[in-house]
């Protein structure tokens, strides 16, 4: 989950993120994540139970190794 502020020069920044698994806080440093992130931003379409819906995750890379380690398919290339 990430949590937005509006800066004096009307942009929208990055304040903090929580990983939606753990809700530990990622640390930001000068607007970047200081530490390993997953974000993954899913607009689910026509055909989906879910059409019309927007659902936002953010991962630590801890959650993300978990995460993963489950899936059948490796997620990279060696
Ligand atoms: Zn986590």
């Amino acid at each position: 989950m990430q949590k937005r502020i509006v800066s004096k020069r009307n942009v929208s920044e990055i304040e903090k993120i929580i990983c939606n698994q753990c809700g530990e806080e990622i640390p930001m440093i000068s607007g970047r994540p200081a530490a390993g992130v997953c974000s993954i931003r899913q607009v689910w379409g026509y055909g989906s139970d879910k059409d019309g819906e927007v659902h936002e995750i953010d991962l630590c890379e801890k959650c993300y190794d978990e995460w993963t380690a489950g899936f059948a398919v490796r997620v990279f290339d060696l």
